[in-house]
């Protein structure tokens, strides 16, 4: 699994563009965004995001995450293109808090954990 990791602590328009640059950079698809709780750092640039990219879903663990499309819970099993992924639910940093788990089949590659911020405020 090949994470790109973007560093961003800006505002969220930055973010969107970041994303949407990187994207086009690395020659890859964007399908869908793993939110890992609500707080503006995290899901702020949600809205801005489905804007740029119309059909993009946007997967989170609590309503008040910026346009979530679909909300999952702990245990679901979601596919990403070619990736499983394993939703943990984790409250603690927020009561919706979701740490995502990928792996995926028949490769060597190691897993990744997505865990967004997971101690306690
Ligand atoms: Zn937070």
């Amino acid at each position: 699994i090949r994470v790109k990791v973007i560093f961003i602590l800006v505002d969220n328009y930055m973010y969107s563009t970041l994303v949407v640059e990187a994207v086009r950079k690395h020659g890859v698809r964007l399908t869908t965004v793993l939110t890992t709780h609500h707080h503006w750092d995290h899901a702020g640039g949600n809205e801005k995001m489905v804007k740029l990219m119309p059909g993009l879903k946007v997967y989170g663990g609590d309503d008040r995450v910026d346009a979530i499309t679909k909300k999952v819970s702990h245990g679901n099993n979601l596919k990403v293109g070619s990736l499983n992924v394993k939703c943990l639910f984790t409250p603690c940093h927020t009561t919706g808090h979701i740490c995502y788990y990928v792996t995926k089949d028949d490769s060597s590659e190691p897993p990744a954990a997505f865990t967004g911020m997971t101690t306690h405020r």
